[in-house]
Order: structure tokens, then C-alpha cells, then sequence
């Protein structure tokens, strides 16, 4: 055997996870071969032409405290294709005209935000007041405490007296966005995550980025570059079917032996290929299920707002973003609302879903009003997130398997982050690590 080449790692998955796996390993000088059952990589990140418009599947949002996000995207030559905001500033709006703005101070945190909510015109001064109270009292929590996965953020929010207007206009706003899960169902320890690490750690954790690329160029084409110039093989179409001890892949039939194998497919896929013998909790994967998230899209003959970005309560809107520039729109504008937790809408035909968004956006921006609407159309991610919903954590696998040299990564694997793609990412470098580990201690299996 001596002389034959060391078999490549295996990373069966294209998304964010398998990106940055397939793109460190290569960066620590190993061989890696990473299939991907769809031609092209980038997984729930892509985009699509429409009309000679690039379209994102779904707006993606960041925060600064994506640490491992950001820094997979300077791996990859893309940090100039972001766009940052220089302090956290949402503009929340309403129906009828009332703006509310959350907005960070220099201060360092978590007391940057207490202002914020001190201030935050959409509640009345005792509701501000609880409010404070109420971050205050989140930030003691710890997220990874087992007690905080088995019951549900609205509950918590309810015992520690935050009233339905604080919960509508800012707990369920944010941990909508940040979990595709309303309060009511949301367990509160990724919540407690999302909440401490954005909003009450640093003082600039939670100014948000956006691309200002579409999420293909950013991430698809940028990682299929990247994991080349490492020396890695991209297989596009390559649909993994199974996995055996070894370890081993199995492609278009074909068993082809892996110095390490590490499956970042979603759960469901991942139930299907990895053997229970391997993952002993794999039959409760499923159960972990899916939360979609809808995107609208509506193009205007005109500008209708001048705000990049806003939020909104109290309308079927929940969050909105100019896209003109990112889809190289040369007139007019081009909005997205993004809908998490989409539930009720997933399902509709889009004329039911334009009859209620087009008078919603005309009552968030009456500009609306007067402008043609030149193109209308809806975007439908039905397993968007897994369901962040209590007992969902406990369900969470970790990265190592019962099988040497098999390992898991994804979003919703054990990350201990929601399913996002700043999860995705951590997962994919921590499975790298246990394989160069592995690869260090017991020398790659020969082909
Ligand atoms: C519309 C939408 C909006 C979102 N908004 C945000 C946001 O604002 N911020 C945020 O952080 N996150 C957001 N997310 C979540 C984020 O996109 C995901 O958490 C992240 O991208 C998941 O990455 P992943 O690599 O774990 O899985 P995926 O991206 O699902 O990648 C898995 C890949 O595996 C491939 N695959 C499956 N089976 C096989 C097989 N048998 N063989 C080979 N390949 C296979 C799939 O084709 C896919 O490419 C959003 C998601 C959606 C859909």
C-alpha cells in the first residue's frame, strides 16, 4: 500500500457548513473532495435571474458578533461584499405612521441598549421601563442551561412581567428575525443566546450586516473559487446516498473510501445516509422539523423609501429591505419583506399573499401609493430553519459520531447557536478540527 494516495476527507454537503469545512481543511494542507447534490454550491443561500435581475431565495442578515461568518467570508476574498452598519439602528414602523427607532449608544455593554429601550417611542414609559427590566433580567440567564430548553420565550416574558405591547413590538420582533420562531413558540435558550450575545455582550455585537452581493456570488461562486485554490475538488450533482464504516461515501453507486467523512446536510438528508449504528439519536432527528420563512418581493416603478432597511409591528410585514443595488436594478426600486415563522403564508397562492403585502407596504410607505408596481412575486422556503421550539436543543447532535473518522455538521447540529448561517459556519470549523485531529494522531487510510 505504501506509495498510494491518502484517501481526500469526504464532505458530503455544499452549504455553509461544508464550505467552511472543505475550506479550512484545504487551508491546513488536506485533500478534500465535498459533493454536493445540487449544481452549485451555497445550500439555502442562492439566488436566482429574474428578468435580468440576480434574486436572493431570501434576505440574509448577519450580526458583528458572527464572528466565524465574517471571517469565512475573508477567507474567501468576499468581505468587501458586505455591508455593515457602523452602530445598530432599526427603524420599526407601523400602519399608522407612528416610527419607532432602536439605536445603540457609545456606551459600552450591555448598557448601549438601555437606552435604546429607555427611549423606544412604539411602548409607553412604563412599558420602556419593563422592558429594561426585562433585558436586564435575560442577560443573567445562561443559554446553555438544559432547564432554559424546555420552556418557551413567551412564558419566561410572561412571568417576568413584559406585557403583550413589549412583547409584540420588541421581544417577538427580534426573536422572529433571529429564530423564525414567534415568542409564544420560541424555546428560551437559543433565545437567551441570540439575546445575551447580541444585545446585551459587546456594544457593537449586533450592528447588522447585509450582502451587498447576491448570496450566489457571495457565497456559491466565492466558496467554489476559494475551496479550488486550496487544492480541493468540487463534485456538483453528486448526491451522496449513503455512508459506510471505513469511512466511506457512497456516490452514483459507487463506494469511494474517505480518510474522514463529515456529513453537513440538513437533518433530515443527514437521517436518511448516516446508519443509526453511527448516531444512536439519528430516529429523533426528524423531530427536530422545520420552520419556513417567506420572502416578497415587490419592484416599483420609483423610490418609495429611503430607508435601506426597517422592521414593523402590527402588519403582516415584518422586516424590509431595499434590494435594488444588490439585484442591479437600474430604476425604480426593489423592496423584500421578509417573513419568518411563515406558517400562515407558506401555502397561500401569491394573489393572496399580494392583496394583503401590496396595501401593507403602501400603509408602511405611502409613497407606495402613487408608484406602479412593475413586478411582484414571492419566494417559499418550506424547511428554511429546523423548529426552535422547547426540546429541540436536547435533540441536537454533537459533531463526533460512534464511528471513527464520521462526523456531523450543520446548522443544526450542537452549536450552540440557532440555526443560522454564523451556526452553520461554527459547526463546519468544528468538525474540521476534530478531523485534523484524527488525521494528526492515526495517519490517513490509503486508497
Ligand atoms: C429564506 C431564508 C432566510 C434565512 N435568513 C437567515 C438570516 O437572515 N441570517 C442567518 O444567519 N441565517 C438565515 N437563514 C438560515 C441559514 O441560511 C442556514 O442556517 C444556513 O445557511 C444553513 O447552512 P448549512 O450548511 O447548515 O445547511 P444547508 O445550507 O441546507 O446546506 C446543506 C447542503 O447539503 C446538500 N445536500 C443535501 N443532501 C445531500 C446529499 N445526500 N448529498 C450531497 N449534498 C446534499 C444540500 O443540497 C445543501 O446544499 C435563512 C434561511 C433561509 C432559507
Amino acid at each position: 500500500m505504501s506509495g498510494s494516495p491518502v484517501a481526500p476527507v469526504a464532505i458530503v454537503g455544499g452549504g455553509l457548513a461544508g464550505i467552511a469545512a472543505a475550506v479550512a481543511l484545504g487551508e491546513a494542507g488536506h485533500a478534500v473532495t465535498l459533493y454536493e447534490a445540487r449544481p452549485r454550491l451555497g445550500g439555502a443561500t442562492h439566488s436566482f435571474e429574474r428578468h435580468g435581475m440576480a434574486v436572493d431565495n431570501g434576505q440574509h442578515v448577519f450580526l458583528r458578533c458572527c464572528t466565524a461568518y465574517m471571517g469565512l467570508l475573508d477567507r474567501m476574498g468576499v468581505s468587501d461584499k458586505v455591508r455593515l452598519q457602523k452602530r445598530f439602528d432599526v427603524r420599526v414602523l407601523t400602519p399608522e405612521g407612528r416610527g419607532g427607532r432602536l439605536r445603540r449608544t457609545a456606551l459600552p455593554g450591555p448598557l448601549h441598549m438601555l437606552p435604546a429601550l429607555a427611549t423606544y417611542s412604539l411602548l409607553g414609559p412604563a412599558d420602556r421601563l419593563r422592558a429594561v427590566r426585562g433585558a436586564l433580567a435575560l442577560a443573567r440567564l445562561d443559554p446553555a442551561d438544559p432547564a432554559l430548553d424546555r420552556i418557551t420565550l413567551q412564558r419566561w416574558l410572561a412571568s417576568h412581567g413584559q406585557p403583550e405591547p413589549v412583547r409584540e413590538a420588541l421581544w417577538d420582533l427580534l426573536a422572529k428575525a433571529a429564530l423564525n420562531v414567534g415568542a409564544e413558540q420560541a424555546a428560551l435558550g437559543p433565545a437567551v443566546k441570540v439575546f445575551r450575545t447580541a444585545l446585551l455582550g459587546r456594544s457593537d455585537a449586533a450592528d447588522i450586516g447585509v450582502p451587498d452581493a447576491p448570496l450566489g456570488e457571495l457565497h456559491g461562486t466565492a466558496a467554489h473559487d476559494a475551496i479550488k485554490r486550496r487544492g480541493g475538488e468540487v463534485r456538483l450533482s453528486a448526491k451522496v446516498t449513503g455512508i459506510a464504516e471505513g469511512p466511506a461515501v457512497v456516490v452514483d453507486g459507487a463506494l469511494v473510501p474517505a480518510a474522514a467523512v463529515i456529513v453537513a446536510v440538513p437533518h433530515g438528508q443527514a437521517a436518511r445516509i448516516v446508519p443509526a449504528g453511527a448516531a444512536p439519536g439519528r430516529d429523533a432527528w426528524h423531530e427536530l422539523g422545520a420552520s419556513p420563512i417567506v420572502n416578497v418581493h415587490a419592484v416599483y416603478d420609483r423610490t418609495v423609501t429611503e430607508l435601506p432597511s426597517a422592521a414593523a409591528v402590527g402588519s403582516p410585514v415584518q422586516w424590509v429591505f431595499d434590494k435594488t443595488g444588490v439585484a442591479g436594478l437600474n430604476e425604480g426600486q426593489y423592496l423584500t419583506v421578509s417573513v419568518s415563522a411563515a406558517q400562515r403564508w407558506i401555502d397561500l397562492p401569491t394573489s393572496e399573499i399580494r392583496a394583503e403585502f401590496v396595501p401593507a407596504l403602501e400603509r408602511l410607505f405611502p409613497a407606495a401609493r402613487q408608484a406602479r408596481l412593475t413586478d411582484f412575486f414571492v419566494t417559499r422556503e418550506r424547511h428554511a430553519t429546523f423548529f426552535q421550539g422547547p426540546g429541540s436543543g436536547a435533540r441536537r447532535p454533537h459533531a463526533r459520531t460512534r464511528w471513527p473518522g464520521l462526523y456531523l455538521a450543520g446548522a443544526w447540529t450542537d452549536t450552540g447557536w440557532p440555526d443560522t448561517m454564523e451556526g452553520a459556519v461554527r459547526s463546519g470549523l468544528h468538525a474540521a478540527g476534530l478531523v485534523r485531529r484524527q488525521l494528526v494522531t492515526t495517519p490517513g487510510r490509503r486508497s
